[in-house]
C-alpha cells in the first residue's frame, strides 16, 4: 500500500495537490479538514469541530483520531492514501503509525510542501474569496494558524524524518511544476 503524508503549512497546496497525486496513482484522498467541513452542520460532532476550526485551532486529538480511522476504513480496498492534514500533531503521527501496523501496512512517506510564511498569507487571503471559509477570511485566524503549525504541527516532520520518510518539496512555482516535483518524488520511493 503507497500511503503517502502530504504536509506543510495551511495554504500550501495540499488540496489541490493531493487531487492531482490522487488522479495518477489511484489513491484515496482523505483530507480531515474536508471530513470536518462535511459533517452534518446540526449535528454536535460538527458544531465542537467548528468551534475549534472557526478559530485557527486544532481539533482535539482524541477526536480527530477517531475520524481519521473511521473515513480509512470506509476504503478496505484502497491500494493507498493520501492523508491530507493529517497528522497534526505528534500523537497523531503515533496514532496513524499504530493504526497503520494493526492492518500490515505503514506510512511510506511524507512528502512536505515548503511555502514561505508570506506567500501563505497572500494565498490564504485569495482563497477566502472562493473558499468562503470563515478561517481563511481573517487575518488574526490566519496567523494563529500558521502559529499552530509552526509550535505544534512542524515537529511532526521530525517524526518521520528519524524514521527515514522526509522529502521536502518546493511549494513555490506554478501549480504544475509542483505537481511534477512531487510526481517525481514518489516515483522514487
Ligand atoms: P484544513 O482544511 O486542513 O485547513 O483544516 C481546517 C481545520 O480543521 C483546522 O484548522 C483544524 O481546526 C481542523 N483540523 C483539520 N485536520 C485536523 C487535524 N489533523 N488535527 C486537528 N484539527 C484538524
Amino acid at each position: 500500500m503507497l500511503n503517502i503524508v502530504l504536509f506543510g503549512p495551511p495554504g500550501a497546496g495540499k488540496g489541490t495537490q493531493s487531487e492531482r497525486l490522487k488522479d495518477k496513482y489511484g489513491l484515496i484522498h482523505i483530507s480531515t479538514g474536508d471530513v470536518f467541513r462535511a459533517l452534518d452542520p446540526e449535528s454536535d460532532l460538527a458544531k465542537l469541530a467548528k468551534s475549534y476550526s472557526d478559530k485557527g485551532n486544532l481539533v482535539p486529538d482524541e477526536i480527530t483520531i477517531k475520524i481519521l480511522e473511521s473515513e480509512v476504513s470506509k476504503f478496505p480496498d484502497a491500494k493507498g492514501v493520501i492523508y491530507d492534514g493529517f497528522p497534526r500533531t505528534t500523537a497523531q503521527a503515533e496514532a496513524l503509525d499504530a493504526f497503520l501496523a494493526i492492518k500490515g501496512t505503514s506510512v511510506t512517506a511524507m512528502l512536505s510542501l515548503v511555502v514561505s510564511e508570506e506567500e501563505l498569507k497572500a494565498r490564504l487571503i485569495a482563497r477566502a474569496e472562493v473558499s468562503g471559509r470563515k478561517d481563511d477570511a481573517d487575518p488574526a485566524i490566519i496567523q494563529n494558524r500558521i502559529e499552530t503549525y509552526k509550535k505544534t504541527t512542524a515537529p511532526v516532520a521530525g517524526f518521520y524524518k528519524v524514521q527515514g520518510k522526509l522529502s521536502e518539496i518546493d511549494g513555490v512555482g506554478s501549480i504544475q511544476d509542483i505537481t511534477e516535483r512531487l510526481f517525481s518524488a514518489v516515483d522514487s520511493l
